[in-house]
């Protein structure tokens, strides 16, 4: 099912909702590369699997 409350245009992801900018999981994980994070490239969403 859908989430509207969680945006996301990674396509690749098997949990992505393909036809609309939105994650189908209830729940994600966000991580982040580097501490302390200073700029949004320093977080990642840890749920992605990519799409077979
Ligand atoms: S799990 Fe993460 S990367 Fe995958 S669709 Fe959801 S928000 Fe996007």
């Amino acid at each position: 099912m859908v989430n509207s409350n969680i945006g996301c245009n990674v396509n690749e992801c098997k949990y992505h909702a393909e036809n609309q900018p939105l994650c189908t999981l209830n729940h994600i994980e966000v991580v982040k590369h580097k501490t302390p994070a200073t700029c949004a490239e320093c977080t990642d969403c840890a749920s992605f699997e990519q799409r077979c």
